[in-house]
């Protein structure tokens, strides 16, 4: 495949040219390589629209990043940048324009500078969690991570994508956690944000607002620069961590949890990753997913089944009264505290005076872990929940005695919902009723969202993907029909895949589709000939506009 518009011999020009810069082992055109950038998660695998790059070039450095971008513009090829490419459910290392040239970094791998006092830190793109964690952990630092449940992709390519992990409120938005970029533009010019801006600086990765007009968030889901360089910060390692669970019985305490946990979050009593879960429903605890995916899940008694299937929107007061006896609560948050142990104790203690307010709560005390962690605590807890990057959330849809077909990935449907009990109510009503107009179950229980951010619930629901055309085409427009039933009631994804990004765009339409007037025009400002990353977002460059409605 040639990009389009674009001639065999330009092509190989443009490849030799790249070879020239980078070495002929680090440009990639034969089918067995390029194969290797396709999304093994694709609900389009091997249909005609499926995104397939056209090539693959990997430069070692930023030098060698401006040469293929000056180069790419003369001969108006485009290109897609990817840090690690283990965007899996968003798209993967495929690009959102086929025919584009992956713009792979993953040998620009260096951790450049740790700052251990101030808890900083600067990588290359191809850093991956695993990395920075032994990088972290040979040099005796005392420095943690926040990670996503994957650890083989990298810091950079996250935050990009406005990834999220599993410690503290401040660090589990990875692209609000970064300090400072370095960026390669469209046109080949470098650029450094915040105080990298000044020359010599000595808080580039500490300060973050810089001076004047802040322009880092042109960089994250978008195709306005390449990112060569990037600051995050970290957290020191406290010195204990502790979780510990609320249960409440009835349906209706919802509302009240969800207040109570609001105020404990923003008033930074819980200072870790809330899970929302309901026994009585079936929803569990991340590290419990993994353990039912790993060696089954518990049984569940007969009464309590068909209770639950005959229970609308997750609640009958036949259900609620199994419950009780059951000892099954209608509801168990559980929270974390990171911090010195009579601080933690002291933070749970208030924690659990405030939820006493809830007829009938009860409490369930975790352990006080204390740090550095222990080889006898290793697996009490989730292992994001301390830092630690892991491949185990792999254990769920992976091929085993348990699931002996399991599917070829899956696509995530992400709405940002408000943080209220009314709108999980409100959310599970909505989507169950458009699975079932859809002919599509995507909820089968009464389920809760996650709590990645701050302020806001991502209401989460996977679809499988089956590589059979009819099928995965039949949920590709249920779920465009979902983003838009999502946008009735005022919800929209927080990030999607290539396949998805124009529909949702569509949707942020406030004043004739403002946002995307600007980010047009910002894009043709910064990327005249449209060669960086074309469609990331649902933002085309000039030349691939027209006709896109
Ligand atoms: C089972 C499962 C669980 C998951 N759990 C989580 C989770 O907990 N949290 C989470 O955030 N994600 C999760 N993901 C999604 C995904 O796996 C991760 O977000 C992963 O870290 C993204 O891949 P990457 O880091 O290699 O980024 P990349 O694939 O390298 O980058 C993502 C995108 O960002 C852009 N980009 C990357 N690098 C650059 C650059 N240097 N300059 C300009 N643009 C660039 C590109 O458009 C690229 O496609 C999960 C996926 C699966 C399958």
């Amino acid at each position: 495949m040639t990009p389009a518009g674009v001639s065999d011999a330009q092509f190989a020009r443009a490849l030799a040219r790249f070879a020239d810069v980078v070495g002929a082992e680090f440009v990639f055109s034969s089918r067995e390589d390029v194969d290797l950038y396709r999304d093994a998660y694709s609900p389009l695998w091997g249909q005609p629209d499926e995104r397939l790059a056209s090539a693959a070039v990997a430069p070692a450095s930023v030098e060698e990043v401006q040469a293929v971008v000056r180069i790419a513009n003369e001969l108006r090829i485009p290109l897609y940048p990817i840090s690690t490419g283990k965007n899996l459910g968003y798209g993967g290392s495929a690009p959102a324009y086929s025919g584009s040239v992956v713009l792979d970094l993953k040998r620009m791998n260096r951790v450049l500078e740790v700052d251990e006092a101030n808890a900083t830190v600067l990588v290359e793109p191809g850093v991956s969690y695993f990395d920075l964690y032994r990088h972290l952990r040979e040099t005796g630092s005392r420095l943690w991570l926040d990670v996503p449940d994957p650890g083989w992709g990298s810091l950079i390519g996250n935050a990009l994508d406005r990834g999220s992990g599993a410690t503290m409120a401040h660090l589990r938005n990875h692209f609000d956690a970064h300090c400072g970029l370095e960026v390669v533009l469209p046109d080949g010019d470098l650029l450094r944000t915040g105080m990298g801006a000044l020359p010599g600086a000595k808080t580039w990765q500490s300060y973050r607002s810089g001076y004047g007009a802040s322009v880092d968030g042109l960089f994250a889901q978008s195709g306005m620069g390449v990112v060569t360089k990037m600051g995050f910060w970290l957290l020191p390692e406290p010195e204990a961590f502790r979780r510990c669970a609320v249960n409440a019985w009835r349906f209706e305490d919802l509302h009240r949890m969800v207040e109570i946990l609001n105020y404990v979050e923003n008033t930074r009593l819980t200072t870790g990753f809330p899970e929302l879960t309901s026994p009585l429903n079936g929803q569990r605890t991340i590290a419990a997913f993994m353990e039912a995916n790993e060696h089954g899940a518990p049984p569940r008694d007969l009464e309590h089944a068909e209770l639950l299937a005959a229970a609308e929107g997750g609640y009958s007061p036949e259900l609620e009264a199994y419950g009780r006896r059951a000892g099954l609560p209608t509801w168990s948050f559980h929270l974390s505290y990171y911090g010195p142990p009579e601080v933690v104790e002291a933070q749970w203690r208030a924690t659990r005076r405030l939820f006493s307010e809830i007829q009938g709560t009860s409490f369930e005390d975790g352990e006080i872990i204390r740090m550095p962690l222990a080889e006898r605590d290793r697996g009490k807890v989730h292992d994001a929940d301390l830092g630690i990057p892991s491949l185990r959330i792999f254990s769920a849809g992976a091929r085993s005695a348990l699931v002996p077909t399991p599917s070829y990935g899956h696509l995530f449907l992400s709405p940002v919902i408000p943080r209220t009990g009314a709108a999980i109510v409100e959310a599970n009503r909505v989507f169950r009723e458009a699975g079932i107009a859809l002919d599509l179950p995507i909820l089968r229980n009464f389920q809760l969202p996650t709590c990645y951010w701050e302020r806001t619930f991502l209401f989460l629901i996977g679809m499988g993907v089956t590589r059979d055309p009819a099928v995965d085409g039949k949920r590709i427009a249920a779920f465009k029909a979902l983003i838009r039933i999502a946008a009735e009631h005022g919800w929209s994804e927080y990030r999607t895949a290539p396949v998805f990004q124009d529909a949702v765009l569509d949707v942020f339409s406030y004043n004739d589709h403002a946002l995307r007037r600007v980010q047009e025009r910002l894009k043709d400002a910064l990327d005249p000939n449209g060669i960086l990353s074309a469609g990331r977002y649902g933002v085309w460059p000039r030349h691939l506009r027209e006709g896109r409605g």
